[in-house]
């Protein structure tokens, strides 16, 4: 991969010489220093080697260019800079390998060369989007244009989610891909008066000015979460980022831009916190939500050592009978209560806290499972984070060992992110845990990418059915079939299936019905505390006795 980029790089180069010999090459290195001469020039020239890109061009933009070399774009990228007096100068940068050449030519500026220097100066040149600056420009000048008016100005702010997983495995250009076909969905989603831009990375925002707010904005909003659930192909890749916008309002919610900007900015925390994938407008009380967030986010951080988390345990049945628990994680802060996995893992997650909460996850499960008759499995969740960590096959084998748990009573419940990076890294973590004997389930299948060739490559033990298609199984055809696929699948496949979120009997029937070897849900138990255990086997043999 690295060779054939090189190999790119090196004819891109080649190129560009030959195009520009007259000048020759400049050529930087990693800390921007100037590492050679065009041999041409070197007499020619009061510079010398060591000099910096900033004394030469002061005006490129040192972030623009790190994140050009990392992406192993093989296009080169050409910059006009006007030099004044009617003369502008043409430089070409590219890659070679990790320098970075420079063609430069001067000439006089031709009136095309002014409209080209205005885009480049207002616009993003990897989406042609207009960028900061403009922003800041129109936004100013909406502010003033209203002023007294009575009428009014949307802002949204846009954030993929997801997007650093998807930059981080599948690497920069595919990064730079999503990014532009990402700014070519939201442009689709405009209608008169809308503008986009790009502020930065992966952050967008819209100016809405005309009639029909603040009504229009949200719609526009709606329109824009619901594009970004359709998955981008990068690649030959389906992939999933979704969308969070945060919407505020001048002049109700601010009149000058510092206060709107940090308005709409609050409005996408809460998109962002309440689950993602949804719009969020303004409202002053989040300001106190998002205090309590950040309070808790705190508290996180030493939960561990304050013994604050549980285990409970939900019980997976096959053919009637108790054949192992799932460990679910709890936690009880000591003034808020009990706060849902789903709010806290996330953020345990962002904070890089989960290998080590995970650890003790592991090791507690394990231990616990010990009490329980000597056939049952016990069930742990394995986050992403966790999963891709440094050494974790060493150190579950470890655990395993000290607490004197057989692998084979081992199941890991992974989810399809793990899986997006198609390295061999990941193949080799779950060969390594098969060969253990320790068992791995596909959790959550169905809800994400549900790709088949993770199915083909990767070496499953079972596959979990997620709730989503469970609760409306006796009156959704659509659910029926669905379940019904990926059972016959998964058994063609010498999987098994657990389905999960099963409430009634009525959904337990119909699932025994299309063959589903194992099913979980508050039908059975709800998940229960470890001392709980005991009594739920004892009273769940009776009724198998009876
Ligand atoms: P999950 O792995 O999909 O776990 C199943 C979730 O469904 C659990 O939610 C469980 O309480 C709930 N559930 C079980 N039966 C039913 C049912 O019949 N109906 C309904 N509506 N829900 C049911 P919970 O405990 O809130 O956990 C949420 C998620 O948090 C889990 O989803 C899992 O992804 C994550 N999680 C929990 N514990 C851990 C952990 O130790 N490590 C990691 N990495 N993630 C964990
Ligand atoms: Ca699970
Ligand atoms: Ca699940």
């Amino acid at each position: 991969m690295k060779e054939h980029l090189s190999s790119r790089k090196a004819s891109a180069l080649t190129e560009a010489t030959v195009e520009r010999r007259p000048n020759g090459v400049f050529v930087f290195d990693r800390d921007f220093r100037l590492a050679a001469l065009p041999s041409a020039v070197a007499g020619a020239f009061t510079i010398t080697p060591g000099i910096s890109l900033e004394q030469l061009h002061p005006y490129l933009d040192r972030t623009m260019l790190i994140d050009y070399l990392d992406s192993g774009n093989p296009e080169p990228l050409k910059f006009l800079h006007d030099l004044g007096d009617g003369q502008v100068r043409e430089l070409t940068v590219f890659a070679l390998g990790d320098l970075l050449g420079i063609v430069q030519s001067q000439r006089a500026a031709d009136p095309d060369d002014r409209t080209a220097l205005l885009h480049q100066a207002t616009h993003d040149a990897l989406t042609g989007l207009p960028n900061r600056r403009q922003f800041a420009s129109d936004l100013s000048e909406g502010l003033r244009n209203i002023e007294g008016s009575g009428q009014m100005i949307a802002l949204m702010q846009l954030d993929l989610d997801d997007f650093k997983p998807v930059n981080d495995t599948l690497g920069h250009p595919a990064g730079d891909k999503l990014l532009q076909l990402a700014a070519n969905r939201i442009k689709s989603c405009l209608t008169g008066d809308d503008r986009a831009y790009r502020l930065a990375g992966d952050e967008f925002a819209i100016i809405s000015l005309g009639a029909g707010l603040p009504q229009r904005s949200v719609e526009i909003g709606e329109h824009l979460v619901s594009a970004f659930k359709e998955p981008f192909t990068l690649d030959g890749i389906a992939v999933f980022v979704g969308l969070s916008v945060g919407i505020s309002f001048a002049p109700d919610d601010g009149d000058d831009p510092e206060k709107l900007m940090k308005a709409s900015d609050v409005a996408l925390y809460a998109a962002k916190t309440e689950g993602r994938g949804r719009i969020s407008t303004f409202d002053p009380d989040m300001l106190q939500i998002i205090e309590q967030r950040e309070l808790l986010r705190r508290s996180l951080r030493v939960a561990l050592e304050k013994e604050q988390f549980s285990i409970e345990y939900q019980p997976i049945v096959e053919e009637g009978r108790v054949v192992g628990f799932e460990a679910l994680l709890r936690w009880k802060h000591p003034l808020m209560g009990n706060i849902p996995p789903a709010v806290f893992i996330p953020m345990a997650e962002s904070d890089g806290l989960m290998p080590e909460i995970g650890s003790w996850v592991m090791e507690r499960a394990c231990r616990d499972a010990l009490d329980w008759p000597e056939d049952f499995t016990v069930a742990i969740n394995v986050s992403p984070a966790e999963f891709l960590s440094e050494g974790l096959t060493d150190r579950i084998s470890q655990t395993l060992d000290e607490v004197g748990l057989p692998s084979e009573r081992l199941e890991l419940e992974i989810t399809e992110g793990v899986l997006l990076e198609r390295t061999v890294n990941n193949l080799d973590t779950l060969n390594t845990l098969n060969v253990l004997g320790i068992r791995i389930s596909l959790d959550d299948f169905g809800t994400q990418y549900s790709s088949l060739s993770y199915l083909k490559n990767f070496p499953f033990d079972t596959i979990k059915i997620d709730k989503y298609f469970i609760s409306d199984l006796e009156t959704n055809a659509k659910s029926q079939a669905i379940v019904r696929s990926i059972i016959v699948l998964a058994h063609d496949l010498d999987m098994q299936v657990t389905t999960e979120g099963v409430e009634t009997e009525g959904q337990a029937r119909r699932l025994r019905d299309l063959g589903c070897d194992r099913i979980q849900g508050y039908m059975i138990s709800r998940p229960l505390a470890g001392h709980a255990i005991a009594t739920f086997l004892s009273t769940s043999e009776d009724r198998d006795g009876a």
